[in-house]
C-alpha cells in the first residue's frame, strides 16, 4: 500500500515551501539578493540558508502558522533564543505594514481553524508560485563578493 497522505504530513510539505517563500521574499524586500536577507528583529544579515521563517506571535497553531503578515525571516538566535524577539519584531511590523498589523495578528490568532487535505495541497501550490513570482518580480542584485565565487572582470 502506498504511503497514505496525512493531514500532518501534507502541512509539513506545506511549510517547506512556505518558509522557503518568506525568506525570499524578506531576503529579496532586505538586501534586494534572494541569498541574503536582514533578520526581521536584529537586523543583522544572514545567508538564505541560515535565515528561518519566524512568527510573530507563538504557537504556531492553524490559522497562524500559514499567514503571510504574520512571518518573516529571522536569524535562529532571534527566533529560538529570544523566543522572537518581539519589541524589535513588533517595530518592524508596524514600520513594515502600519499601525493596525498587531490588531489583525491578534485577530487571526483567535481563529480555531481546521485544515483538510485538498486545502494545504492548494496552499503548496499557492506558495511556489509565490516564491516564483517574488523571484521574477526582480533582478537580483548579489553584491556580495562572498557570492561570486568566480571573480567576474571589474567593469
Ligand atoms: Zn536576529
Amino acid at each position: 500500500m502506498k504511503n497514505k497522505m496525512t493531514v500532518s504530513k501534507m502541512k509539513k510539505k506545506v511549510w517547506t515551501e512556505f518558509s522557503k517563500y518568506i525568506r525570499t521574499r524578506d531576503c529579496l524586500r532586505t538586501t534586494g539578493c534572494s541569498s541574503w536577507g536582514l533578520c526581521v528583529s536584529c537586523g543583522k544579515r544572514y545567508h538564505f540558508k541560515l535565515l528561518q521563517a519566524g512568527h510573530f506571535l507563538p504557537g504556531r497553531h492553524n490559522a497562524t502558522l500559514f499567514y503571510e503578515r504574520g512571518c518573516h525571516a529571522q536569524c535562529f538566535y532571534c527566533n529560538m533564543r529570544l523566543y522572537g524577539n518581539t519589541l524589535s519584531y513588533m517595530d518592524a511590523l508596524i514600520k513594515l505594514y502600519g499601525e493596525g498589523i498587531i490588531e489583525e495578528l491578534r485577530e487571526n490568532d483567535k481563529i480555531i481553524k481546521k485544515f483538510i487535505i485538498p486545502e494545504l495541497e492548494d496552499l503548496r501550490i499557492g506558495f511556489k508560485s509565490k516564491l516564483k513570482e517574488v523571484l521574477n518580480a526582480q533582478k537580483p542584485a548579489c553584491e556580495d563578493p562572498r557570492m561570486s565565487k568566480k571573480s567576474s572582470k571589474p567593469r
